[in-house]
């Protein structure tokens, strides 16, 4: 059973969700308007963990992040480049995706865009302008009524009498036209200079918060299973999602929040002030993506990282102590290949047998360290437990089947965390050897006339697309 630590109950809860063997989650994106930093690293790298653990676990996963490609910030660089907002934020989207492909960071199964879901957000507003729960000031502007919504502050574990008293103390533009100052924007008046679009109350734009009730209603549903982004996000971000989505859906909005604590660099906050401050491309200029990805996961999400020089450097001497032995494994597996030692001829001795139980529980300690809450930091040192125990357990003596079911063992829990252990390796060569080995076991099931097994085969790979042919020079194999 997987649990998760609960923002919202400040707790860890089973993880029960709402459609059985399936998990849907959102996970709030990056504005682009630069390069992605070091720290929005952090959420990328972490739940695209979750997502790969719950997809190890056996779920199907529905992966919703947004960019942010409408705000201030991405206007003000549109000005200064005299160009339209449009083209900084494809930029930094395309910049984005290359630097998440560096970390080996899936795609998401839909990452939404702000600017093409208006119609969604002039949708909600509405809803929520009729119910009462929002209202329009003179000028056009929609913001949200913030305390009829009774469950405010739920998130946050705030009280609304404090939240007043802090805000009371901020200048904002338009403040005169609220009914209360803990109101927030839904929709605001376009400037001169900024992109528009039209809705039934001025030409104008989007606040931030109401996109991602709207794409994640629109992508997974009313009430999603997982909400997650850093901790910054809890006040007054998510707090406002739940206040507009609650009110425009009378549901829950999500049911597990997770969230992720935040980066600093040799202790100290990151900014660009201080000077210290890197962008993924930075550190990619250093180090290796994975090295920047073991390092973020040696961590458990929930505590503080600090980033130096020398946890970079020890992070990249443990993760290559990890490919060297996967790298070992290979090595030794094709050398017993070349004496014809396959894993289908060459089984188990009893000694391997005997000990095989020591290396699987390495698994087990794994799996135990990911259902506490995603606890990669334990998960990362079983996987390091385990490359110890295979150096001084697998050599050249070994049987091909002791050295097949350790390399499984190691790349399934690597994998779990992202971590590539076979560089170079095209996919499609990957592929080949797949399909290649799965035709040789089905070869080998017809010749025991175990029909069932070789159909079965045949049928699994069908699924995965791939199509065999049998003819007469042999069995051939295509993409479907
Ligand atoms: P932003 O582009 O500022 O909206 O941030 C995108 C994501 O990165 C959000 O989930 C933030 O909470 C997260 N984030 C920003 N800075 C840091 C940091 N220093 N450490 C961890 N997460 C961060
Ligand atoms: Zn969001």
């Amino acid at each position: 059973m997987i649990r998760i630590y609960n923002t919202m109950s400040k707790r860890k809860e089973d993880f029960v969700p709402l459609h059985e063997g399936k998990v849907g989650m959102y996970v709030c994106g990056p504005t682009v308007y630069n390069l992605i930093h070091i720290g929005n690293a952090r959420p990328m790298i972490v739940f695209d963990t979750v997502r790969r653990y719950f997809e190890y676990r056996g779920y199907e996963v529905n992966f919703v992040s947004n960019f942010t490609d409408v705000d201030d910030k991405i206007i003000n660089k549109a000005n200064e480049e005299g160009v339209d907002a449009a083209v900084i934020s494809e930029r930094y989207i395309e910049e984005c995706k290359k630097d998440m492909a560096a970390l080996n960071i899936r795609p998401a199964t839909t990452h939404p865009q702000a600017t093409r879901e208006i119609p969604g957000m002039i949708d909600m507003i509405r809803k929520l302008i009729d119910t009462d729960y929002a209202y329009t000031a003179k000028d056009g502007t929609v913001y949200y009524r913030t305390r009829r919504f009774r469950d405010y502050g739920k998130l946050s574990h705030k009280d609304l009498d404090n939240m007043q008293t802090g805000l009371r103390m901020l200048a904002v533009t338009g403040e005169d036209q609220k009914e209360d100052p803990l109101d927030f924007v839904l929709w605001k008046p376009k400037k001169e200079g900024e992109p528009y679009w039209e809705s039934p109350w001025c030409q104008g734009r989007p606040g931030w918060h109401i996109e991602c009730s709207v794409m994640s209603r629109r992508y997974i549903g009313d009430t999603i299973d997982i909400h997650a982004g850093g901790e910054d996000l809890i006040f007054p971000h998510h707090e406002n999602e739940i206040a507009q989505s609650e009110a425009a859906n009378c549901c829950t909005f999500a049911r597990y929040w997770m969230h992720n604590a935040f980066l600093n660099i040799d202790n100290r906050k990151m900014s660009k002030s201080l000077g210290n401050f890197f962008t993924v491309r930075d550190i990619l200029e250093q180090y290796d993506g994975q090295v920047l990805r073991y390092f973020m996961l040696s961590v458990h999400y929930r505590s503080p990282l600090n980033f130096s020089r020398e946890l970079m450097e020890s992070a990249k001497t443990s993760y290559e102590r990890i490919v060297n032995c996967a790298e070992n494994l290979r090595f030794l597996a094709g050398k017993a290949a070349e004496a014809g030692r396959t894993p289908e001829k060459d089984a188990l001795t009893a000694a391997e047998s005997a000990i095989l139980p020591e290396a699987e529980a390495f698994r087990t300690r794994f799996e135990t360290a990911m259902d506490d809450d995603f606890n990669t930091a334990d998960g990362i040192s079983a996987l390091f437990e385990l490359v110890k125990w295979i150096n001084s357990h697998a050599d050249e003596n070994s049987s091909a089947t002791f050295l097949q079911t350790l390399n499984n063992e190691l790349q399934e829990l690597a994998d779990v965390c992202g971590l590539l252990l076979a560089r170079d390796r095209n996919l499609d060569d990957d592929l080949a050897a797949y399909v290649e080995a799965q035709i040789a076991a089905r070869q080998a099931a017809r010749k025991a006339r175990d029909f069932a097994k070789a159909d079965a085969i045949r049928d699994a790979l069908k699924e995965k697309g791939i199509l065999l042919e049998d003819t007469r020079e042999g069995v051939k194999w295509k993409k479907a």
